[in-house]
């Protein structure tokens, strides 16, 4: 629904996905113990000023707790965000989501969007009921960001941070300023509407490599990919249960297992040994950074491939796109 106090002639489109953002809670003012997602998009752009020659257009593509994102609300948001991206009018779009898992859609979306234009996730550490709720100011930020000329690919604004979609991870369970970007630190800054820039905006890779929307499968035929993170006392046991569990025929057998690794690409030799007996079954075999900065560098020994800069939960998101890519064009 488009917003009532707007007016304009370019759009921004306002996806409500829920999260804290949308939270309530029955006590008033409490900032824990509420229940995310129950607030309309629609409801939370209440009050909130529209950028001088822009409308607002309002719509809700899910409602849940971010912790619980699925494969089939990715679906629905990736056919959503193209249907309005490819409307020349939409100057780009605005993502109202949960923190929990936002670096996460925030990364599937660069990795599958063909469009440049500016996609913004907004959030919120309080709920809306909160005495001093943060999700105004951030969806007024993410508003902001989106109206501003040349702004690009997919960001997460919060606490007046903009961070791009590959570097970007919550970092604190608590303060108001929950995301970092590692030591690539973020892209830049609203300052009281305006955007400080520290450096380039993200692309997205799709816009990057063949300028076309990536073609998924129905989501209950998505690719499975599992994390295993090595760790001190580490065995093989849930890595071979996998293997088990694919050769037993189940229907949804898993394709790839991403390994946390401890340093540079480091594995405990129980999980590397374990590793291997994945990889001889046909499992997708990478290996991702448990540590927070930096990026893992190539090591001549490697024994699987490194998924360089990305986190585990991102190279899980990149490894499942590679193998949904492969088996089309199996196909
Ligand atoms: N559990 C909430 C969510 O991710 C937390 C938040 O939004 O801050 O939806």
């Amino acid at each position: 629904m488009t917003h009532p106090s707007s007016t304009g002639s370019r759009r921004i489109v306002v996806l409500g996905t829920g999260g804290t953002i949308a939270g309530s809670s029955p006590e008033a003012g409490a900032n824990l113990g509420y229940t995310a997602g129950t607030v309309s998009v629609e409801d939370l752009l209440g009050g909130i000023t529209t950028p001088k020659g822009f409308a607002l257009h309002a719509e809700q593509v899910a409602q849940l707790d971010s912790k619980d994102m699925d494969t089939a609300t990715w679906q629905a948001l990736h056919e959503r965000c193209e249907h309005w991206l490819a409307h020349e009018d939409v100057a780009g779009l605005v993502i109202t989501h949960g923190t929990d898992t936002a670096e996460e859609t925030a990364f599937f979306l660069h990795s599958v969007l063909s469009s440049i234009k500016p996609v913004v996730l907004a959030c919120a550490m309080r709920p809306s009921t909160a005495l001093m709720p943060d999700g105004p100011q951030n969806l007024r930020d993410a508003l902001a960001i989106v109206a501003t000329p040349a702004a690009a690919g997919v960001t997460v604004v919060c606490a007046g941070e903009i961070h791009g979609a590959v570097e970007v991870r919550k970092d604190h369970p608590y303060r108001l300023d929950a995301f970092g970007s590692g030591d690539a630190g973020p892209i830049g800054y609203v300052e009281e509407g305006g955007v400080r820039l520290l450096r380039h905006w993200p692309p997205t890779e799709a816009s990057n490599q063949t300028g076309e929307a990536v073609t998924l499968p129905a989501v209950n035929r998505w690719p499975r990919v599992e994390i295993v993170l090595s760790h001190a006392g580490a065995s093989g046991a849930l890595i071979d249960t996998l293997v088990r569990e694919r050769q037993s025929g189940t229907s949804e057998p898993v394709a790839g297992i991403v390994l946390g690794a401890t340093g540079n690409a480091s594995l405990h030799h129980a999980i590397e040994q374990a590793a291997h007996r994945a990889r001889a079954a046909g499992i997708e075999i990478r290996v991702a950074a448990r540590c927070n900065e930096g990026r893992l560098l190539p090591t001549p020994e490697a024994a699987f491939p490194i998924m360089a800069a990305l986190s585990p939960v991102k190279a899980r998101i990149a490894l499942m796109l590679a193998l949904c890519r492969d088996t089309h064009h199996a196909r």
